[in-house]
């Protein structure tokens, strides 16, 4: 059996991005870059004023103080989006506002707050260092630089940073069409009259919910019987997708027929057993580049594996450089015991203490418990081998929701 981090590394690996979309540039929120883009422009465009003041040569009021303030003259004006100001004429300030370009002659700019105005006269209070509160040309971008690198996220910053540099459309990595395969005799839709013994296909709903949620598309298929020919023949179908999920029927049952599907569609089987719980019968196997997951058919583990085995690989498929979840340190809430042996993922809540993050344990662990789905902050790690577990101690989560706050 593999332990769940190399599973992990494995299953990861068969993920990468799997072309380019060209969308327009608010579309692209959320999305990742798929190239680098480079500055068309110098950012800013032009030597501008940081402040409203007064644009001077800075060499003219090299004595200015409070107590000897220096008196020039006012000439003329520079203001945001106005007409391009003249020279400033030497012995003169002129009189600009925030954003304005600086005119020819000036190499500084007094704040407002440090003169007093008196009819065409200013009184400089502050001598100001060359350069003072000028925004230059280029200063923060030269055109040809890179702007953006590749992979980068696109959040609202970045596409300000874009739609700076006129660009209307980015090129992103594509997102995933994400096929969601139910099996088994008892489903039936939300909808359809139960029959005995049946249920509803609560899995298809959520997993295709995971899917949005990753970033990617679910497929959802019509959930097949627990018969060989025809999940050998929905899987063929669904190969026709970026990513294959394929629900239930891999465990060891007689009516588990998943595993010989697979093998009947030609998919070669990489494992299907992972030293972990909940979830342990995870099958991954790769159709040429589409990696298939088959996850366990309870909720709870369908849920948690798609978590932890194949929402990364959604995320790296999109570009994601970072795509695992957050991993933070919490404080185990109440004591516990359990019998060692598997890496389990506890589902938990937190609250934030006074040292950190505090995590308290769904009292109902059982991987049938679909209630327990609700409001999960995090999957507490308790190591395979971890007998008792005391209040207090320190574990790994992998943190599902916002890092809790007061
Ligand atoms: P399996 O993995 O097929 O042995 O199923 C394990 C348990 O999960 C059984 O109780 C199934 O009825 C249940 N189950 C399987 N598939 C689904 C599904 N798509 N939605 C909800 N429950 C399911
Ligand atoms: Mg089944």
């Amino acid at each position: 059996m593999k332990s769940v981090d190399e599973a992990r590394a494995e299953i990861l690996a068969a993920f990468e991005p799997i072309g380019v979309d060209r969308v327009a540039l608010l579309a692209g929120l959320g999305r990742f870059l798929s190239g680098d883009v480079l500055a068309v422009s110098d950012a800013p465009p032009f030597d501008n004023s940081a402040m409203d003041g007064y644009a001077v040569r800075h060499g003219e009021l090299l004595g200015a103080t409070r107590e000897r303030p220096v008196v020039l003259p006012v000439r003329g004006e520079s203001r945001a989006g106005g007409p391009t100001p003249p020279a400033l004429a030497p012995g003169s300030v002129m009189r600009i506002f925030t954003g304005a370009p600086m005119p020819d002659g000036a190499d500084a700019v007094v704040l407002q707050e440090d003169t007093t105005r008196d009819g065409d006269l200013v009184h400089v209070r502050e001598a100001p260092r060359a350069s003072l509160n000028v925004r230059r040309r280029g200063s923060d971008l030269r055109a040809g630089q890179r702007a953006l690198e590749s992979h980068a996220r696109l959040s609202p910053g970045e596409l300000g940073v874009l739609a700076s540099q006129d660009v209307a459309s980015v090129s992103v990595f594509r997102r995933p069409r994400v096929a969601i395969l139910s099996t088994g005799d008892e489903l039936r839709d939300i909808g359809e009259p139960p029959r005995a013994g049946s249920i509803v296909n609560s899995n298809a709903y959520a997993l295709a919910a995971q899917v949005l949620e990753a970033g990617g598309e679910p497929w959802v298929l019509p959930p097949c019987r627990d018969v060989l020919e025809e999940a050998t023949a929905a899987i063929r179908a669904g190969l026709r997708a970026d990513v294959l999920v394929v629900c239930g029927g891999v465990s060891v049952g007689e009516y588990d027929v998943v595993r010989d599907a697979l093998v009947e569609a030609g998919v070669a089987l990489e494992f299907w057993k992972i030293k972990m719980k909940p979830g342990k019968p995870v099958a991954f196997a790769r159709a040429g580049r589409v990696p298939v997951l088959g996850l366990p058919g309870n909720p709870v583990s369908a849920w948690v594996t798609f978590e932890l085995f194949v929402r990364p690989g959604l995320r790296k498929m999109l570009g994601d450089p970072r795509p695992e979840r957050p991993r933070v340190r919490v404080l185990l809430g109440a004591a516990l015991t359990r019998s060692a042996g598997r890496t389990e993922f506890a589902r938990a809540r937190l609250t934030l203490g006074p040292d950190g993050p505090i995590a308290h344990l769904s009292s109902r662990q059982g991987s049938g418990s679909l209630p327990s789905l609700v409001h999960v902050d995090a999957l507490v790690v308790i190591p395979a081998e971890r007998e008792t577990l005391v209040a207090g101690e320190w574990l790994d989560a992998v943190l599902l929701t916002d890092y809790p706050s007061r």
